[in-house]
């Protein structure tokens, strides 16, 4: 299948080359020229492996052997079998992406990345090896290092914002082991950190170097095809639960910040799915809610620090994506983002605007509002959310107080709560003195959830990467490597 830039100035390469590639060469994002026909009832039998052998072999045909990389990626990773289990929660149903190796949603995308690259290496006979290059806000990072170390062929380096992740996702990465794994602070914020990573990519364009770059970002396609899966799963436990009949709509809440796990809804909608509204939840960065209701994107404002750290980002890559769907002219869309690019801003046609406003609603959640929906979820509902998830949870019942919508509301929660203790114990009344760890085991006693094993083990583990450089020496940093 073809896949070409949303910005059109670069030829069009088939699906594996696509993941090889992360980033078009003309800055753009790759897309499928069309999108495949698609079976999407039978997508809804059988297991969830089996949805994402489905997706997967459709999306992205020209990597073969699609059931045997799916099983690699996924047997044995997860808590569960059905790795995103929705379970019930009130008058809605959350979506449970966080039962993987690092309790982070980033791990159903990143557990399936390497096996889509190495085989997508071995089509196109590349035998260099590939460094994969990620920005990191806190998620990212540790679950492409779960799932890149010690991968042959593959190499990975991770950059965070110094100061920017919480106490348990920098233990996550500085301990990780490895042989082919690179992790370094960076003196900034996330923005920063993923603009100097778009810009080692620029300058390293057409070089030869000892290795191809690559992405496990959600700019590259085979990170957010793998996505796709969990809104087929969470539809058809809707079914099995008898909440819907098959064809229903159901909408989804989700907590957003590069705009990918809410675009793998949209495509899932465009694959067939009976998707209603997508409901783009922010915390107080708001450029997205901005934007989805006026039809002007500013980043132009200071990037606030919030207890959402995942979701603190101020340029949402994955938005072009939509840009270009809802467009099909990449013309316009190269334009928009050189605007982005040059002035920090941009407004869409007043058209555009209306098909976002069909497709997508959305709302923001401070940090007050997020504590408030935590504690009172946990008391009231007995459930224990994140407060990523809370933002999610908030956009939810903002929406349907607004609309009066009575479709069934299933609001995804990407982040194990344990991955943020201080915020939740802070939100549910608990005490909140002591290191990261000790919070996690109190509010484990309070809640009698116990810690998910990988976090549990961080403790003590030796530290091996603790370089923090200038936002300005990482290109230098990676040709080091
Ligand atoms: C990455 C992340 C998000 C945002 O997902 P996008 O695909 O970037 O929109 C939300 N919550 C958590 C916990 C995350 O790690």
């Amino acid at each position: 299948m073809l896949y070409h830039s949303t910005r059109g100035q670069s030829p069009s390469v088939d699906s594996a080359e696509a993941v090889l590639q992360g980033l078009a060469p003309d800055g753009g994002l790759y897309m499928p020229e069309k999108l495949p026909e698609f079976d999407w009832k039978d997508c809804l039998t059988g297991s969830s492996m089996d949805m994402s052998t489905k997706i997967l072999s459709a999306l992205l045909s020209d990597i073969p052997d699609m059931p045997r990389l799916v099983k690699r990626a996924y047997t044995g990773k997860f808590e569960t079998e059905d790795l995103t289990p929705t379970v019930p929660v009130g008058d809605f149903g959350v979506l449970e992406l966080f039962r993987g190796p690092t309790s982070a949603f980033k791990d159903v995308a990143l557990s399936m990345l390497p096996q889509l690259l190495t085989a997508a290496k071995t089509v196109k006979g590349m035998d260099k090896d590939i460094l994969i290059l990620t920005a990191t806000s806190g998620d990212t990072g540790k679950a492409a290092l779960e799932g890149f170390h010690d991968v042959p062929g593959v190499r990975i380096c991770v950059f965070y914002p110094d100061g920017g992740v919480s106490q348990v996702q920098r233990a996550q990465m500085v301990t990780q082991e490895g042989g082919n794994v690179a992790v370094c602070a960076v003196r900034g914020n996330f923005d920063d950190a993923q603009t100097g990573v778009k810009n080692i990519f620029a300058a390293c364009q057409g070089k030869e170097l000892p290795f191809a770059l690559s992405s496990a970002n959600s700019i590259n396609i085979g990170r957010l095809a793998p996505q796709i899966m969990y809104y087929f799963r969470a539809y058809r436990d809707l079914l099995d639960a008898g909440k819907i009949q098959l064809g229903e709509e159901v909408n989804f809440s989700v907590p957003t910040g590069n705009f990918g796990d809410i675009l793998a809804g949209y495509l899932a909608k465009l694959l067939g799915l009976p998707v209603g509204k997508l409901i783009c939840a922010s915390n107080a960065n708001n450029v997205l809610t901005d934007f989805i209701r006026t039809g002007t994107y500013d980043r132009r404002r200071p990037l606030l620090k919030t207890a959402s750290p995942s979701m603190d980002i101020l340029v949402s890559s994955n938005l072009e994506r939509l840009l270009y769907l809802l467009s099909g002219d990449t013309a316009l869309v190269a334009k928009l983002m050189g605007q982005l690019n040059t002035e920090g801003s941009y407004t869409v046609p007043a058209e555009m605007l209306a098909k976002i406003q069909e497709q997508f609603w959305a709302a923001y959640c401070d940090d007050a509002r997020a504590a408030e929906v935590m504690g009172r979820v946990y008391k009231e509902l007995g459930y224990l959310c994140d407060p990523h998830t809370a933002s999610g949870w908030a956009a939810a019942e903002d929406y349907v107080n607004r609309s009066g919508d009575s479709r069934p509301m299933v609001v995804l929660s990407t982040a194990s709560p344990y991955k943020f203790p201080v915020a939740v114990l802070t939100a549910i009344g608990g005490d909140t003195s002591g290191s990261e760890f000790d919070q996690m085991a109190r509010l484990s006693e309070i809640t009698g959830v116990p810690v998910p094993k990988n976090l549990a083990s961080l403790q003590g583990k030796a530290e091996k990467h603790t370089g923090v450089i200038a936002k300005d020496k990482m290109l230098e940093y990676v040709l080091n490597l």
